[in-house]
This record gives structure tokens, C-alpha cells and sequence, in this order.
């Protein structure tokens, strides 16, 4: 029997000779022990490279989720691997607790968040990674290793952030913190502003982040604190059911793809419609919500991304770069800069491994090619020692990556020890961490 698995872009095509769904971290160990190589685990697809890419097996664990416990006085929680984050918010939540960042938006699988070092923003917070405190592990072998900073050490700092290469996280065991409620404010001000203001803003703002269409001379702050006022439960979308929004958003993609003379006039437009930034506006008056129902967006209009992790006090320049080259580089593009923060962390493969970062994603429009703009960003990006995003666009492999990351060497030791026979690795993994 023919699978085809797809991801969220559709620009990752696999076509597995199996697709296993175990409901047990028994049934996962038999599977891994018996699959057919190269083993991926998949979760839910959300990742733009191709890591889950397998002519043999893809393994699933959609049936392993939900929480095991929780420990009340230290705010952590045992959560199987596969739980969504958005299954997980209301969870936590029931228990008293909730996660202390997330990205944009909740239909990642825990691990599979957690295998790239997905991230929100907030200059002091670190990413959904760096809230790990320990895993249960399945390796290639069938085995179960436990990994925390007292267990198997070195293999929680190699596997926080590993994209499924030592091996199928079956349990993660995640810092939480009290339930709290935030207050959405933001809206446009002028990009000349935001830049010379980011500190101040990182620096008064739980978590604050902008967005920059290039050809637009205004930005959009976005900024959420943390508040005592009553959160207003929100209605979360269907996955794909478009708001208005996105269908004038798609309207203008379209447009722009047959008259790329209109983007500079779109870009400006969009942003516009924000309102102001004032110091504590409202971008609308009913927008506290608890935090796993403040945090995510819906983002509907598929696209593609890079996105990379420079130090944070070179982020302004660095993204004033990016957006000056998109303006001139003739490449059609809609979509937005975003500009983020996120604190450092001590796992040896995340892109925030020991520096506070800023974080700028370009995204393009999934019915246009990406390749020459992202190609152009991406030199930028090197020149202030980028380091990309686990799951996002990017070309650099073994030879560039070792030189990004300190802990490199001892990471491959731990990955060849954990699987010495390479079963879980893909081509691109293996092009990654040089491996033929
Ligand atoms: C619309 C959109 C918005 C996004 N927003 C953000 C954002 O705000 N911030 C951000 O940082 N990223 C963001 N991303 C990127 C996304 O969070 C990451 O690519 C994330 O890894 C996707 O999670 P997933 O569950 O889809 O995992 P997949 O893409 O399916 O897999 C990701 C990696 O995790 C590994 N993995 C999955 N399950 C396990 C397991 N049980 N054990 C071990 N390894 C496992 C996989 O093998 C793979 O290597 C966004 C992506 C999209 C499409």
C-alpha cells in the first residue's frame, strides 16, 4: 500500500512504505525496534524542512497524549509526546498551570515543538525547549533511556532540541508555571521608531514583537502583559477556516502574484488598518484571554519561511538589511519581517544556545517560489552568524553547522552512540550532520 504524507506547506512530499500510529510507549518500542529504516517521527507537520521526509517508515504518535501528572508545588507536568499544544493549554490549565511562552501558533505536537526549538518571543523567556526539564526516550534499538540534568545528562542536553535523531520522545516532562491571563495591545507605528525603541520595549513588555512589510514605512508592534483582569474565553477556529482577514490577505497575494507592481501600495495598506501605537492601546478592548488561548494566532494562508537567530543586540541592523535587500532584489514577495526575542538556553543544538537572540522570519506565499529571495536573506543572515531555525527553510549543513555550535562535536558522539547503525536518519539528516 502507497502513503503519501505531506507537510503543513505542501512542499515536503514523503512516500512512506509504512505509517505507524502505536497508542503505548511499549507498542512505539516494538515499532522502532522492528521498522523499516530510516525511521522519522512526525508530528504533526508543521515543519517546512524535510525532516520527517522517509521512503520508510513514519511513526506517529498521535495516540500517545494527554497528561500523565502533574507536581503542584513544583508546576511541572508529565505529558505524553504526541499531545497537540493546543489539546495541552485547556489541560494545564484544569491543573492550575500554564506554559511560560508559546510561538504563534498551537497545532504543533509537544515534541515536535520541542524538536526544533519552536519559540514565542520575550527577552527574558526562553524557548518551548528551554522549559524541558526531562524526557523518556526510545532509541533506535527498541531502549527506553530517561534523560533530566541528573539522568543521562548528556543526553538531555543533546536532546531537547534533536528533530528525532537520537531517538522517539515518548513523555516530556515540562516546567510550568501558575495559570496567568494576557492582555493583547499593539498596532502600527513607525518602523524608525520600533528599531531605535526594541529595548525598551523588550524590556517593559512581557512579550513584545513586531512585523514589517518592507515596502511599508510603519511596523506592527504587538505586545502582550501579563494582568489581573478577567480573561474572556475566545473562540478558536477550525484548522483552515478562513476569517476575513485571511481571504483579504489571500485576495492580495493573488493580486500581487500577477501585478507585483502592487505589493509596495498592499504592504502599506495592510499595515494601515492597525490603528496606532500608543503606549498601552488596545488593539481591541476584549482581547484578555488566558495564556494558551492569548498566545496562538491563526495563520491560515500557507506559506513558506527562513528564519534565523542572530544575537540580539545586532537584531535592528540585521533586519534593517533583510528588508532593504527584499525592496531590491526584485523578487515578487507579500508577506511580512517578523522580529522576535528570545532568551538563551543551555541545549547544545538550539539556535538560542548559550545567546539572548532576536529571531527575524521571512516568510513567502505557498504558490510562489522562495528560493531566490530566501538565497539573498540568507547571505545577510551569515554575515551576523545566524543560526537557523531547526524547521525552517535554510541550505547550511554539517561544514557551516559545526562552526555555529560549540557543542557540536559532543552532540554527534551522543546521536552515534544512541543509534550507531544511522536507522533514524533521512538524506537530509544526514546531509545536516554530515553522515554518508
Ligand atoms: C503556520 C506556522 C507557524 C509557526 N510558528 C512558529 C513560531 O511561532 N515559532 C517557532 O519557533 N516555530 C514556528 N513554526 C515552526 C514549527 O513550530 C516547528 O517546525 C515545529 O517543529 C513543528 O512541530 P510539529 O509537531 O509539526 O513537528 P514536525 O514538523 O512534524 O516535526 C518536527 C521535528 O520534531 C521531531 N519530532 C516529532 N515528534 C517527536 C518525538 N515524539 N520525539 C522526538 N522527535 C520528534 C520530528 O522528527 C522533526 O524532526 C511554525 C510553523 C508553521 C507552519
Amino acid at each position: 500500500m502507497n502513503y503519501v504524507w505531506s507537510n503543513w506547506s505542501g512542499w515536503v512530499k514523503a512516500w512512506p512504505k509504512s505509517i505507524a500510529e502505536p497508542a503505548s510507549e511499549e507498542e512505539l518500542a516494538a515499532i522502532v525496534q522492528e521498522a523499516e529504516a530510516p525511521v522519522r517521527v512526525a508530528g504533526t507537520g508543521h515543519s517546512f524542512t524535510p525532516l520527517v521526509e522517509t521512503a520508510g517508515t513514519i511513526v506517529t504518535l498521535r495516540h500517545i497524549a494527554g497528561v500523565i501528572d502533574h507536581d503542584p508545588t513544583a508546576f511541572t507536568a508529565r505529558i505524553k509526546a504526541g499531545t497537540t499544544v493546543r489539546d495541552l493549554g485547556p489541560m494545564l490549565f484544569d491543573r492550575g498551570l500554564g506554559l511560560a511562552n508559546q510561538g504563534d501558533i498551537d497545532r504543533q505536537a509537544l515534541a515536535g515543538a520541542v524538536g526544533t526549538g519552536t519559540h514565542g518571543t520575550g527577552g527574558g523567556l526562553g524557548s518551548i525547549s528551554a522549559a524541558v526539564a526531562g524526557f523518556r526516550l526510545v532509541t533506535a534499538d527498541g531502549g527506553i533511556v530517561n534523560a533530566n540534568r541528573d539522568e543521562n545528562p548528556d543526553v538531555f542536553d543533546a536532546g531537547r532540541v534533536s528533530m528525532g535523531s537520537l531517538g522517539i520522545m515518548s513523555e516530556i516532562t515540562m516546567q510550568c508555571r501558575p495559570a496567568y491571563a494576557l492582555e493583547e495591545t499593539g498596532g502600527a507605528m513607525p518602523v524608525a521608531e520600533v528599531l531605535s525603541r526594541v529595548e525598551e520595549l523588550r524590556d517593559a513588555n512581557r512579550h513584545f514583537e513586531f512585523f514589517w512589510f518592507p515596502y511599508a514605512d510603519l511596523a506592527i508592534v504587538k505586545i502582550l502583559a501579563e494582568t489581573d483582569k478577567q480573561p474572556k474565553p475566545r473562540r478558536r477556529r477550525a484548522e483552515d477556516e478562513l476569517s476575513r482577514d485571511d481571504r483579504i490577505f489571500i485576495t492580495a497575494c493573488e493580486t500581487t502574484r500577477y501585478a507585483p507592481f502592487l505589493r509596495g501600495p498592499l504592504q502599506k495598506y495592510l499595515t494601515s488598518g492597525s490603528g496606532r501605537y500608543s503606549s498601552g492601546s488596545l488593539t481591541d478592548p476584549g482581547r484578555v484571554r488566558w495564556s494558551h488561548e492569548a498566545f496562538p494566532s491563526d495563520r491560515n494562508v500557507r506559506f513558506n519561511e527562513m528564519e534565523y537567530a542572530v544575537p540580539a543586540d545586532r537584531g535592528p541592523d540585521c533586519i534593517r538589511e533583510v528588508a532593504a535587500h527584499m525592496r531590491k532584489c526584485g523578487v515578487n514577495f507579500l508577506f511580512p519581517l517578523e522580529f522576535r526575542y528570545v532568551g538563551a538556553d543551555d541545549a547544545w543544538l538550539s539556535p538560542f544556545y548559550k545567546r539572548d537572540s532576536v529571531t527575524i522570519s521571512v516568510h513567502q506565499y505557498h504558490r510562489q517560489p522562495y528560493e531566490e529571495l530566501f538565497a539573498g536573506v540568507e547571505a545577510i543572515f551569515a554575515r551576523y552568524e545566524g543560526r537557523p531555525h531547526w524547521g525552517k527553510l535554510h541550505t547550511l549543513e554539517a561544514r557551516e553547522l559545526s562552526k555555529l555550535y560549540p557543542r557540536w562535536d559532543d552532540f554527534q558522539a551522543v546521536r552515534r552512540r544512541l543509534d550507531p547503525k544511522k536507522k533514524l536518519l533521512n538524506p537530509y539528516l544526514k546531509r545536516l550532520f554530515g553522515e554518508f
